[in-house]
């Protein structure tokens, strides 16, 4: 299974975009980095290159650990508000950012809020296809409502530009899908909730997370700063932020987790994509096992 974290800061990923990159991400992500460490667990992070430039110690940690750094784009801004040329501008600066601060070539692209659509997947995939990544990880294969994904898309685009795309997991319950590997649905819910559904779970899974869960004292902090925080925000975002640590810590215990890399696209792995030639002549890669349905 795939352990995948979208690094940024909750009060200027998701309160403001322009407010600035606190230090409250810096010591979130440390902290998952030592539950990854302490678990000998390998993951993915999708890194915004603002909080890259402010704290590229972060970025040396996730090397040096033998985790991959991929991106999350700038600013968090979402892609299908964006001009192609903004698209463009937008993850090849953060794609350049994350491989000037690693040393290494960057490979995968996550949008901010799932931000994609039919609309904007020919620039957006020309966009990836520029900096040379292989795969996106910004879908899921059933409708999310809540992220605009109206409908499970064609990924014919992807793969012209010879991208895979790794669905987001979700799970069935008496007939209606969810997206719940993740994210609000793991802190919300009990641990036993997340192992209960583990047989809809396969090898392809990607569990997904931000720092700021962890963060429990990021409430009393930005109630002072900000006055206008929405109350389905107080709601949602902060509650049992304080169990994330622990149930991590059993995650990793009871389920094995790599990062895309490693999985699919490192010289040893089994997974790694077959090259085929495409009628044009342009050599690209497939990999139909990753477009999978639970
Ligand atoms: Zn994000």
């Amino acid at each position: 299974m795939i352990f995948s974290i979208d690094v940024e800061d909750w009060s200027q990923s998701v309160l403001k975009r322009s407010n600035p990159v606190s230090d409250r991400v810096y010591a979130n992500t440390m902290h998952v980095l030592d539950i990854l460490s302490a678990n000998q667990s390998k993951a993915t992070f999708f890194t915004l290159a603002n909080v890259a430039e402010k704290f590229p110690a972060l970025i040396h940690r996730m090397v040096k650990e033998g985790h991959e750094v991929a991106s999350h784009g700038v600013n968090h801004h979402n892609i299908d508000a964006m001009t192609k040329a903004q698209i463009h501008q937008d993850i090849e600066h953060s794609v350049k950012t994350l491989e000037d601060i690693s040393g290494k070539k960057v490979i995968g692209f996550r949008a901010p809020n799932f931000s994609i659509n039919e609309d904007v997947f020919e620039p957006f995939c020309e966009a990836l296809a520029a900096q040379e990544l292989r795969y996106d990880s910004s879908l899921f294969s059933i409708p999310v409502h809540k992220y605009k994904i109206t409908k499970k898309y064609s990924l014919d685009t992807f793969k012209k530009f010879g991208l895979d795309e790794h669905y987001l997991t979700h799970i069935n319950v008496a007939g209606q899908d969810f997206p719940f590997f993740g994210g609000g649905y793991f802190r919300l819910f009990p641990y036993a909730m997340t192992k209960y559904f583990h047989h809809q779970y396969d090898k392809n899974a990607v569990f997904y997370m931000h720092p700021y869960e962890v963060d429990t004292g990021e409430l009393a902090e930005i109630k002072k700063l900000y006055q206008d925080i929405p109350t389905k925000w107080l709601i949602t975002q902060f509650v049992r932020r304080g169990a994330v640590p622990s149930k991590l810590g059993r995650l990793l215990t009871d389920f094995e987790f790599s990062s895309f890399e490693n999985t699919y696209y490192s010289e040893a792995s089994s997974l790694r994509p077959q090259k085929y030639i495409e009628k044009s002549g342009a050599s690209c890669t497939i990999n139909e096992s990753l477009v999978y349905t639970i």
